[in-house]
């Protein structure tokens, strides 16, 4: 079968013939319809410090999917051939303490798919039957492509309370743009949205942000003051790594309140955090999804009505995923979904 492969230790991907993947008996073989490209799939192909330390070559890489159920092992009674899935990229452990408490998310022995085992950019896919997630066929394949950065924003975006709120996402990437989505659906007040990319504050008020602002050019206290907001955000919601927007983020909370990070920041990061203390905020850790609390949330809030598609600004076939990697390098891009429908 076809696969996008980092063959060896070193920048780049191929797109090569390689194995169907073996199917265990707890495991369930998928055809990959549609996959879309992640941060961290352009961190493997540019092969950075944190991809130097974490993978080892040769391994198909992508972990975020949807496909069509073609066989299963002898243990799985739960699962219909043809049926659509997509499949949660954090495999855990399940007899950790986390994990026998249904507390997935929280496993210290996390492996991740297209990170630490084989991934999703091929034609086929085996993962265990406890990572399938059984999609509504009715959603469109090109969302259920996105579930799995949905479901990060899903998890970020409901941590804390936002109804009547007045929340700001620092980063304007897919993940805060899907965010931004979520937030307002969840009934938030102003939703104000930060990022140094005009292509990307253009998708985030596609998305429903209130505004979507470039922090160098309008100043975040004159925002506030201009959407007569007297006491800071309610809640933060961090999406871009970095530490210069959290900084400005812990500035601009009102006391007592609530930020999420998801954006993976510098090792070192100085912050004031006598603000943190005497402002009495909390700060929440985010990674992955809530199993399967967050998958069944983002799915019945598209089922509900909640829009995401402005997200998704480019659509290729998997042989020109050289391209959709540029495009994802560019900036000018939100999700880029790859089509795996076979080469005629
Ligand atoms: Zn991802
Ligand atoms: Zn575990």
């Amino acid at each position: 079968m076809k696969a996008i492969v980092k063959q060896t230790a070193g920048p780049g991907l191929e797109l090569v013939d390689v194995r169907m993947p073996s199917m265990g008996v707890n495991d369930v073989l998928i055809r990959v319809l549609k996959t879309s490209i992640c941060g961290t799939d352009v961190h493997i192909d540019g092969w950075d410090d944190w991809a130097r330390k974490t993978i080892k070559p040769p391994m198909t890489i992508g972990h975020e999917f949807v496909g069509q159920v073609v066989d299963f092992g002898a243990n799985v009674h739960d699962v219909r051939k043809g049926e659509i899935v997509s499949g949660e990229g954090h495999i855990v452990c399940g007899h950790c303490r986390n994990c026998r408490a249904g507390r997935r998310h929280l496993c210290r022995e996390t492996v991740g798919v297209g990170v630490n085992r084989n991934g999703a950019f091929a034609e086929f896919i085996s993962i265990p039957v406890t990572n399938v997630w059984h999609a509504d066929p009715n959603i469109p394949l090109e969302i259920l492509s996105c579930f799995d950065p949905l479901g990060n924003a899903t998890h970020t975006a409901l941590s804390f309370d936002v109804l009547g709120e007045d929340v700001l996402i620092t980063g304007a990437g897919p993940i805060g743009c899907m965010a931004a989505a979520i937030v307002r659906y969840a009934g938030a007040r102003h939703v104000v949205v930060t990022d140094l990319n005009p292509y990307r504050l253009e998708v985030a008020r596609k998305m429903g942000a209130t505004l979507a602002i470039n922090p160098q050019e309008q100043d975040l206290t004159q925002v506030m003051q201009d959407l007569g907001m007297e006491e800071g955000f309610d809640v933060g919601l961090e999406m871009s790594g970095s530490a210069h927007a959290l900084k400005g983020m812990i500035d601009a909370m009102c006391h007592g309140g609530k930020i999420a990070l998801l954006g993976i920041l510098p090792e070192r990061v100085d912050l004031d955090w006598n603000k943190v203390i005497f402002n009495m905020i909390t700060l929440k850790g985010i990674y992955g999804r809530e199993m399967y609390e967050t998958w069944y949330k983002m799915t019945v809030m598209i089922q509900a009505g909640l829009d995401i598609s402005p997200v998704i600004t480019h659509r290729i076939h998997y042989t020109d995923f050289k391209k959709g990697f540029e495009l994802m390098k560019s900036g000018k891009s939100g999700k880029i979904v790859m089509d795996w429908a076979e080469v005629e």
